[in-house]
């Protein structure tokens, strides 16, 4: 059993956009994994192979348990029976109880189709009927990141990152095929400034939204339930 298990497209995606949270889970001392879809193999920068090497040093930096890699066609995901099927194998393994996807919109088509085929995965992996090899099982909860996006979606919430922010900047650096000297990656549009400044002054951003110094925000569909509205914190003012 994994309490939280993210799952993405591309070998830094998770580190890009939920690394602070895996970080913070881990020394919660929860079990935190990552399931990357495809091993980058059509990606501008660095080989598959080079990759490989970096998403294992950056799963350590991490601190999760297991980092598992698919193997579906870079920029060509598909969200199908097959491959439904086959990401709906992982998450059995896996037995996460929260699942992280990659934000329902996005530039990269196989951020917006790996979106859906997570969720819809998660759901095929609760009938009993499809793969009756494994047993089933089903996430309680699909939540969707949403660093970098730029379609102005109000967060559902944002998980407090602060004192993990330069340990999750330590994980995007072991990408140094990807991302030595860039400027852009992933989802974030240049501006001029090196990428980890861009990463800096968005975890920032998310940061103020929740009166802190970082944080990374996550969408939800549906309504977060609270139990003590005397509780609630950030301030109006
Ligand atoms: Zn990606």
């Amino acid at each position: 059993m994994i309490d939280l298990l993210a799952i993405a497209a591309h070998r830094d995606d998770v580190e890009l956009t939920c690394g602070g949270t895996l970080i913070k889970a881990t020394k919660r001392g929860q079990k935190t994994a990552i399931l990357d879809l495809t091993q980058g193999e059509t990606g501008t920068r660095g080989s598959a192979q080079t990759r490989a090497t970096e998403a294992s040093r950056a799963a350590e930096v991490l601190g999760v348990e297991a980092r598992e890699n698919l193997s579906l066609p870079d920029s060509g995901i598909v969200n199908d029976p097959t491959t439904r099927e086959v990401v709906a194998r992982a998450i059995r393994r896996f037995r996460p109880t929260i699942v992280i996807a990659p934000a329902l919109e996005g530039r990269h088509p196989d951020h917006r189709v790996t979106a859906q085929l997570v969720r819809d995965a998660c759901f095929v992996a609760g009938l009993a009927k499809v793969a009756t090899d494994v047993p089933k099982f089903r996430p309680r909860k699909v939540v969707h990141c949403l660093t970098y996006r730029q379609d102005f979606l109000r967060p559902t919430f944002v998980v407090d990152i602060t004192d993990e922010f330069e340990q999750k900047l330590q994980a995007v650096r072991c990408y140094e095929s990807q991302f030595d000297g860039a400027m852009q990656a992933g989802e974030v549009y240049p501006n001029g400034e090196p990428l980890e400044d861009v990463i800096r002054h968005y975890a920032a951003y998310y940061g103020t939204l929740i009166r802190r110094q970082y944080g990374e925000p996550y969408f939800t569909t549906e309504t977060m339930r609270v139990d003590d509205i005397a509780t609630l914190e950030v301030s109006t003012f």
